[in-house]
């Protein structure tokens, strides 16, 4: 018995203990290297013509015995001779594949999928004992190389009839590990991990030869041969999500970077979505084999909701397939990808406007919460794909289109709250409204943290006409309530002393309504609600002013008071501001103060 080389040894430990989380990948990494096998013969019989291979016959077989424990997995690849065998099963190190690849540097057409010599040594993981009988094409010997684990190995002549690789793995007499002694088990694995192998994956059915692999992946075919069909079954086998998705892009990408990816955008938030339990990610395969079923590197936040694969040879994978070695590749390749969804999305917005409100009804918050995410880091990228209600179109627009259908108009004017209809009701809205102004309608909680990052759409900002102040009198209208304002001073410094807001002014603001709430400093009555309603925020007030509609009779009621009964005053001056408050949406704090109050004033 020969022991291992100290630095395989200690692989050997890891792998023993695992340092793959999900062990059964060790299927994919045994056939892997079946496929490379049959890949370096299938290379050299290219270039040396006296070799008689026949690329037909490339199959990698696999057999379960559950009487024996043992899954074989076997290949007609290129097979190993005796030294072979020493220093690629006895060295971790030393990976065959990559000096094969070394040495072929300058020729195409090699597609090798294990570049780092660990991969076999992950059977380990659910093994007691592995068996690789080997026979090198054109030699007439066959050797075995046989270990059970960490104390070493031996080499010995073996008998096999044809060239290629048998690895018999005797499974762990445990019950965790008996699954891999289930034929059904082994063909989903084989499925899972290993579809898109380029060679038949075959697996005895009813004493026949089945084959389980798809062979070629969706992503590498011609575009111009996949049916809308096919792409869509694609898309609900594999993220399972039997609605249709709202559009797919195909990515063939040449050149000094290659990859093929397949992105779909899905028509509806699964339910996990919006919730810490959801994990964007493509999956990532290296050559038809998947390495890893959610990279996240792959996708921006605004775009998570993304679904796809991304296939790539100019990968090179670290020690367990599951971390990426090679970040400069996957982030171009993710640069490349957030891209062509974008453009996607554009292209959705502007020829075809119902899906996209589709799409924008599931994901428009994410891409919100993308503007004004990393301090606004990002709202360039995104503010073409947000969209609004206006209210006089009575739909939703781009920022561009109320850009354009309000070309004479200094300021884009926006007002929040929780529905369309509400918000129209509010009376500086129904006033603006009246006046044939355009007004974004916000009705959800991140609109206005989206506008105040964004904070100017070419040139122009936003105003949200309950708090900013919205000047559209005329300069006669502006004269009268300055005087009014300024004889009345007193009365509106009393009332104001009753109340708890920064000012109360009159305004000609509205016209039917008696009174509004606005705001002055950063913060909206908008915004003062949703910080309130998170649990880290709160106590969070607004800067609130009453006003006063300055041709309503109140304003008469109100001089007469102060001139009469100043107490009384106070307490019309609580109901105003609970009627204001009422409006927008804010709790009353005193509501019983305040409807012993109203009755006080009915009953005179
Ligand atoms: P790698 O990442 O290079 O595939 P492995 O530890 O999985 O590393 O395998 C080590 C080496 O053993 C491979 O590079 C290859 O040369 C050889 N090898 C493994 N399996 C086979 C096989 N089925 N047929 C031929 N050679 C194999």
């Amino acid at each position: 018995m020969k022991e291992f080389k100290a630095e395989s040894k200690r692989l050997m430990e890891l792998m023993i203990n695992s340092i793959y989380t999900n062990k059964e990948i060790f299927l994919r990494e045994i056939i892997s290297n079946a496929s490379d096998a049959i890949d370096k013969l299938h290379y050299e019989s290219l270039t040396n013509k006296k070799m008689k291979v026949n690329k037909k016959d490339f199959a990698i077989i696999v057999k379960v015995n559950k009487e024996d424990r043992t899954l074989t997995v076997s290949d007609n690849g290129i097979g190993m001779s005796k030294e072979e065998l020493e220093k690629n099963l006895g060295t971790i190190a030393k990976s065959g594949s990559f000096d094969f690849k070394n040495e072929n540097k300058k020729k195409e057409n090699i597609d090798i999928i294990g570049q780092f010599g660990v991969g076999f040594y992950s059977a380990f993981m659910v093994a007691s004992k592995v068996e690789v009988i080997s026979k090198s094409y054109g030699s007439d010997e066959a050797y075995s190389w046989v270990s059970k684990g960490i104390d070493g190995y031996e080499i010995k002549k073996a008998n096999k009839e044809s060239y290629g690789t048998d690895i018999i793995i005797t499974i762990k007499d445990e019950e965790e590990y008996n699954r891999y002694l289930e034929d059904f088990e082994i063909r989903n694995l084989i499925k899972k991990y290993s579809d898109y192998i380029t060679y038949p994956i075959k697996m005895e059915e009813d004493k026949k030869l089945e084959t389980i692999n798809s062979l070629i992946p969706l992503w590498r075919r011609n575009k111009k041969e996949v049916s809308e069909e096919e792409y869509n079954t694609f898309y609900s086998d594999k993220f399972f999500d039997y609605e249709k998705p709202l559009s797919h892009l195909h990515i063939k990408a040449e050149g000094l970077l290659e990859y093929a990816s397949l992105l779909y955008i899905p028509s509806h938030a699964s339910y996990d979505y919006y919730s810490k339990e959801y994990e964007k990610g493509l999956q990532l395969y290296s050559n038809g084999v998947l390495i890893m079923e959610k990279c996240g590197d792959l996708l921006p936040d605004y775009f998570s909701f993304v679904k796809g694969v991304v296939d790539s040879s100019d990968l090179s994978l670290n020690i367990s397939r599951e971390m990426l070695q090679q970040n400069r590749v996957l982030k171009t390749i993710a640069s490349n990808i957030e891209k062509h969804v974008k453009s996607e999305l554009l292209s959705m917005q502007k020829n075809n406007r119902e899906d996209y409100l589709k799409f924008w009804e599931s994901f428009g918050l994410q891409i919100k919460a993308g503007i004004y995410d990393n301090f606004g880091m990002d709202k360039e990228k995104l503010e073409d794909l947000l969209m609004f209600y206006s209210s006089k179109e009575d739909k939703m627009v781009t920022l561009d289109e109320y850009f354009q259908n309000n070309q004479d108009e200094k300021d884009i004017y926006y007002a929040c709250g929780s529905s369309v209809d509400q918000i129209k009701s509010l009376p500086q809205v129904e006033n603006l409204i009246a006046k044939n102004k355009d007004i974004l309608l916000c009705t959800t909680y991140l609109d206005e943290f989206a506008l105040k990052a964004i904070n100017k759409y070419q040139d122009k900002e936003f105003k949200n006409v309950c708090s900013d102040n919205i000047e559209n009198e005329t300069e006669e209208e502006k004269e009268e309530l300055k005087t009014l304002n300024e004889k009345d001073r007193d009365i509106l410094n009393l009332m104001k002393e009753a109340i708890d807001v920064k000012e109360v002014k009159f305004t000609s603001r509205l016209t039917n309504h008696p009174v509004c709430l606005s705001t002055v400093g950063n913060i909206s009555v908008e915004m003062e609600k949703v910080m309130n309603s998170m649990p880290t925020n709160n106590n969070i007030n607004a800067e609130k002013v009453l006003e006063i509609n300055y041709q309503h009779p109140i304003v008469k009621k109100l001089e007469e008071l102060y001139k009469n009964d100043k107490e009384e005053l106070k307490k019309f001056s609580k109901v105003l501001y609970a009627e204001a408050r009422l409006i927008e949406g804010l709790p009353i704090e005193n509501p019983t103060e305040i409807t012993d109050l109203i009755c006080e004033i009915l009953v005179k």
